[in-house]
């Protein structure tokens, strides 16, 4: 199976927890024949947070990672036919702090990685935990996040993510919607005893799902359709869900295919899937990056079509 233009505007390097270089990243999109790249390193946690991890790009590297983007753009629009470099970051919305707002760049990934507990301030909870406690995390993670923060219910961690998600949106200052359901990474019968699991097919899910459609409605946010937990191993589906992606795709908010990817041999792993899935929630088209003007990032149709 062949695809038409798709693109990859999700992609982590060694400047923050993936592996390779921007050069290989390219080099193995060229491969994949996709029609444009962007870089996407996890956004240098605002000073004023006070907040560390291992997984974010140091703010004293975010100059290097901007010229090495910057040096494939250049080496790549020499190609033919050439293959446009995007510079990029993923932002962590974290309630109680502001989206860390970075200029000069093509385009920002929001996300939502750390839900913080209704009960307490964000600094609270990352001093008690000890750590940027995350919800897409190892199983252990996930089920220290549930009993130490949740009084040990995994529906209020729930409800709490898609309240932050609503809150995300609604804020704005981003791009492209990342990830839109990460927080069913760990709901994995496999991976978790029951007590940690939730159903995806709940009222009350579908409800904060609703909710979360009804705040992307006119705020010309792009969904992105993630292919990071297929590449890795940790989801069987995209992120969003297919049943998420008819209820956006109802209310006319487009979508992008992405792959979170943190290998180079990644580049666009788990794409089949996301082609078939925007297909099968009613998507004729998707949505192909070409830069920024004038504040704006333009976008260009490109059909879903899929050459046997
Ligand atoms: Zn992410
Ligand atoms: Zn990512």
């Amino acid at each position: 199976m062949k695809f038409m233009k798709l693109s990859n505007l999700h992609v982590h390097t060694h400047f923050c927890d993936g592996t390779g270089t921007p050069e290989d990243y390219c080099r193995a999109a060229v491969d994949a024949g996709l029609v444009s790249i962007g870089f996407s390193a996890h956004a240098p946690l605002a000073e004023k947070t006070g907040l560390t991890s291992d997984w974010h790009l140091p703010r004293e590297q975010f100059t290097a990672y901007r010229d090495a983007v910057l040096a494939c753009r250049a080496e790549y629009a020499a190609l033919s036919p050439p293959l446009p470099v995007y510079l990029g970051l993923e932002a962590d919305y974290i309630s109680g702090f502001q989206m860390p707002r970075i200029g000069g760049l093509d385009y920002t990934i929001g996300s939502l990685h750390c839900v913080v507990p209704p009960d307490i301030s964000a600094a609270a909870f990352f001093a008690r935990a000890g750590k940027m406690l995350t919800i897409d995390g190892s199983p252990e993670e996930w089920r220290l996040l549930i009993d130490e923060f949740f009084g040990g219910d995994v529906r209020r961690l729930v409800d709490a993510y898609l309240r932050e998600m609503r809150e995300m949106i609604q804020e704005g200052g981003f791009d492209i919607l990342g990830h839109a359901d990460l927080i069913k990474k760990n709901n994995n019968p496999a991976l978790a005893p029951k007590k940690y699991l939730f159903d995806e097919t709940d009222a009350a899910y579908r409800r904060g799902i609703e909710g979360i459609v009804r705040a992307l409605e006119g705020s010309g946010i792009v969904v992105e359709i993630n292919t990071g937990g297929i590449s890795r191993g940790r989801t069987k589906e995209t992120y969003p869900a297919l049943d998420f992606l008819r209820l956006l795709r109802e209310s006319g908010i487009e979508v992008a295919v992405n792959g979170d990817s943190h290998y180079p041999e990644h580049i666009a792993a788990g794409y089949e899937t996301a082609v078939e899935t925007a297909r099968a929630a009613g998507y004729t088209q998707t949505l192909l990056f070409e830069g920024r003007q004038n504040g704006k990032p333009v976008w260009k149709p490109e059909p879903l079509t899929v050459e046997i």
